[in-house]
């Protein structure tokens, strides 16, 4: 199975595996503590166990040897008969209790050792004290005392031998106990590895997150406000495979859908709806610009009013409509006969408006003449057989011989337009000089 990159996979399955990569360690960590407790609470365990098993019978078998002289050295003041009872009935304890102590296991070989000298020990000790209590003259007796100091001597053998066998008992114990210390500090090393694992792992997972959420985020968030900031041409990034990636590509597709919608705004704004051609306000703006670039490079311009001799008849006549299709056809015309530096608007009603940069007012006057002959020559539409014919009236203004505002010389081409209209119609009239301002010239 192929694995897709970390980076193609979704902010779901990436929070799903980075939250799991964080919890694997403290699962880990959790067992392991468990396992670790239950080694070292085992291991306690066992010590307790066996030194309690190993101390106690030693301890009882001490106290009960100690206790064993007891009838002895009473029957020796005494002389009581139950004293010897006593004794023996107590050397029977102790004789099974040895059994039972020889007989269990040893960690140290040392141990048995001693208990079997101690019980050998023991043995003469009890033959000897037996030999005392069947001496029915020992009352007071010189040799029986010399006898029972005898038998002191060998009972301080006996509890030397057995102490020294708690002694080692003793040393086990601390060996085990050490033991368990070094159980305990492996655990201590095995969870703190564990743990450090973990918080290298949460650390890596957190950066990680961060890193693939946070900075294709801030990358969105710089775009959208480029965007914002009128720079339509701003995109995300795409290409990756997960939601950031289809947010980016729908961001994309939001921009595009704005920008297309602000190129139809901006068109119905500057264009003119029937003829295609620019409208009044863009026609002042053009107009304004071109005074500038003429101004700043030393060019001149002209501008043309063009107005349709008698429209009101044609819509009189064959209708609005038929009206409208003469307008379109018109401003087709103008187009086709301007140069592609020239800006063709539609003034307004049945009037054009055309801009001619770099073209002195002379050069205006024949481009004016050459299209109110197109305009007389065309024949507009067959209608019912009849070919109709169309002529305009021109006027012509230019840059800066007629003013070196927009709204001046555009004025002067209207004056000259109604000076057309007055001498007869079909003609293209000149508007007077009024501004002789030298080309480049700074107003
Ligand atoms: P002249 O200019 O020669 O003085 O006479 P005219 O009949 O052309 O008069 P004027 O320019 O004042 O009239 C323009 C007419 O154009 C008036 C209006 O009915 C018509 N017109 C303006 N805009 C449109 C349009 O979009 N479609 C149509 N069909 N007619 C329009
Ligand atoms: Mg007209």
């Amino acid at each position: 199975m192929k694995l897709s990159p970390p980076m193609d996979r979704s902010l779901r399955e990436r929070f799903a595996v980075c939250m799991l990569a964080m919890l694997l360690p403290l699962v880990v960590l959790a067992g392991a503590s468990l396992f670790t407790l239950r080694a070292v609470i085992g291991s306690l365990d066992e010590v307790v166990e066996e030194i309690a098993g190993e101390m106690h019978p030693v301890m009882q078998l001490q106290s009960m040897i100690q206790q064993s002289v007891m009838p002895l050295h009473d029957y020796l003041l005494h002389g009581s008969r139950s004293e010897r009872e006593l004794f023996y009935l107590m050397c029977s304890r102790i004789d099974r209790m040895f059994g039972e102590v020889i007989g269990s296991d040893f960690q140290i070989p040392r141990e048995a050792e001693l208990l079997r000298d101690a019980h050998r020990e023991w043995t003469l000790f009890r033959d000897q004290a037996a030999e005392v209590l069947d001496n029915e003259t020992a009352l007071g007796d010189d040799a029986a005392l010399h006898r029972m100091e005898e038998l002191d001597i060998r009972l301080g053998t006996i509890t030397g031998l057995l102490e020294e066998n708690h002694n080692l008992i003793i040393t086990e114990m601390n060996e085990q106990k050490r033991h368990s210390y070094r159980v305990q500090h492996r655990a201590y090393l095995v969870n703190g590895g564990i743990f450090a694992a973990g918080l290298i792992t949460a650390l890596a997972a957190g950066i990680f997150l961060s890193r693939s959420v946070l900075s294709p985020l801030r990358l969105l968030t710089e775009t959208a406000n480029r965007f914002g900031d009128g720079d339509l041409g701003a995109r995300a990034r795409t290409g990756r495979m997960d939601e950031l990636g289809s947010l980016a590509q729908a961001f994309n597709d939001m921009a595009d859908k704005l920008a297309q919608n602000q190129d139809t705004l901006r068109r119905l704004a500057t264009h003119d709806g029937l003829t295609g051609l620019y409208n009044h306000r863009e026609f002042y703006l053009r107009v304004k610009e071109e005074i500038e670039r003429s101004r700043r490079y030393g060019h001149v311009f002209s501008v043309l009013i063009i107005d349709i001799d008698y429209f009101k008849e044609i819509n009189d006549t064959y209708g609005h409509q038929a009206g409208d299709r003469a307008i379109q056809d018109i401003a087709a015309l103008l187009l086709r006969e301007a140069r592609p530096a020239d800006k063709v608007a539609r003034y307004g009603g049945d009037e054009f408006g055309v801009i001619l940069p770099e073209t002195p007012h002379d050069r205006a006057l024949h481009v004016g003449e050459r299209m109110r002959k197109s305009i007389e020559e065309y024949r507009i539409m067959p209608y019912q057989g009849e070919d109709i014919s169309m002529t305009a009236s021109i006027g012509v203004a230019s840059y800066p011989q007629n003013g070196s505002a927009e709204t001046v010389i555009v004025g002067a081409a209207d004056q000259a337009l109604y000076a057309a209209k007055n001498g007869g119609r079909n003609r293209v009239c000149s508007a007077p000089a009024v501004n002789p301002e030298k080309p480049g010239e700074q107003q």
